[in-house]
């Protein structure tokens, strides 16, 4: 199931070199990896701003693919994921050109924050404008310096404050190649997502760039089973699309494709007990957890509306009459395993050496 592109370069022997690539005023040449501070609006302090970005250029042609995170500023798992790709063993053989770039919504990321100074979401901003507002500037840098140039793209999420999210790739199944592409990652779950007016991913199609979005674990968290899921995945990506090796490895984790999720939401004001992991198969009418008074005198048992798996919740037990609580997903098929999680776990377990040097793990 190799690349087409990849099969002609290695049946023809023939070493095509990369293009250079060039992003603000800074050209980065085939074999060279440079920093690039690309200007964004300074603050009102008098200091300047820079959206932060990495290019490493193949010495040998490929696809053109950015990895970004943190275009919601508080969700910083994609952070550690990005400096782990980096750093890891496998992009020194890179065919093509990297782009990373940690943080997007920089202002966000300051204060530690989803939005902007301006209040807007920038996820709702795509593609911008050099004339609008802060978030229209800033989604305009974005699309004009890094999505513009790239044949692929893969957007880093986490759930909102006070949410969880398991490991899940959203994407738009209706396109064959941006389905192969989300399988490939290898997260447990894999979302069929349609695409949203503003959106990194609504921008980037009308000019066909294939988007994954990974979203996992909580903002202002690190989660260390998300972030090594995460690196694994880009690096899968990149295998399937020629720009690294193939894996020895014959074990792929099979996502579970789930073509629509909804939200549930609390029946009433309370204090809600979870009782179902995230992650573990759920039949329609199952209990997934209880939310009564603080003296239990009323109780309400959330159930199931449908069969299917919990992929996202919150992870606060204060919850209001209508606030959403479960994220559940709902399958085809829902293959053998119990629990995708457990399965993903064992999966995911030891550091796969080569891909990446060996960090120590991220305990709380
Ligand atoms: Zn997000």
């Amino acid at each position: 199931m190799g690349a087409p592109a990849q099969k002609t370069i290695n049946s023809t022997r023939k070493r095509i070199k990369n293009k250079a690539i060039t992003i603000g005023e800074v050209t980065v040449k085939p074999g060279e990896a440079k920093y690039i501070a690309l200007p964004l609006p300074g603050l009102y302090s008098h200091s300047n701003i820079h959206m932060p970005v990495h290019v490493i250029s193949g010495k040998e042609a490929g696809p053109t693919i950015f990895v970004s995170a943190a275009i919601h500023g508080d969700e910083i798992n994609g952070l550690e994921i990005i400096r782990r790709l980096k750093n890891s063993k496998s992009v020194k053989r890179l065919k093509g050109t990297l782009i990373t770039v940690p943080v997007v919504n920089v202002y966000g990321f300051i204060n530690k924050t989803r939005y902007l100074p301006d209040r807007r979401d920038l996820n709702r901003s795509f593609p911008g404008s050099e004339q609008g507002s802060m978030a229209s500037k800033l989604a305009h840098v974005f699309q004009a310096n890094i999505t513009a140039h790239c044949d692929y793209g893969i957007d880093l999420h986490t759930a909102a404050v006070s949410r969880d999210n398991l490991p899940q790739i959203r994407a738009v199944l209706s396109n064959d190649e941006t389905k192969e592409l989300a399988k490939a990652f290898g997260a447990p779950v894999v979302l069929n997502s349609p695409l949203r007016e503003g959106t990194l991913r609504e921008t980037a199609a009308k000019t066909d760039t294939k988007i994954l979005l990974y979203e996992a674990g909580e903002a202002l968290r690190f989660d260390e089973i998300s972030i090594r899921a995460g690196v694994s995945g880009i690096i899968n990506v990149m295998r399937k699309i020629g720009m690294l090796p193939k894996s020895r490895k014959r074990d792929k984790l099979e996502s579970a494709i789930a073509h629509s999720s909804q939200w549930l939401r609390a029946p009433q004001s309370g204090v809600l007990r979870t009782t179902i992991p995230m992650g573990n198969r759920i039949n329609k009418g199952d209990v997934l957890g209880y939310i009564c008074d603080p003296f239990g005198e009323v109780e309400n048992e959330i159930k199931a509306p449908v069969s299917g798996m919990v992929i996202g919740r919150t992870t606060l037990p204060l919850v209001h009459e209508g606030e959403a609580i479960f994220h559940m997903a709902s399958f085809d098929e829902l293959g053998e395993a119990e629990s995708v999680y457990e399965t993903f776990h064992n999966h995911v377990g030891p550091e796969d050496e080569s891909v990446a040097k060996n960090d120590e793990p991220i305990i709380y």
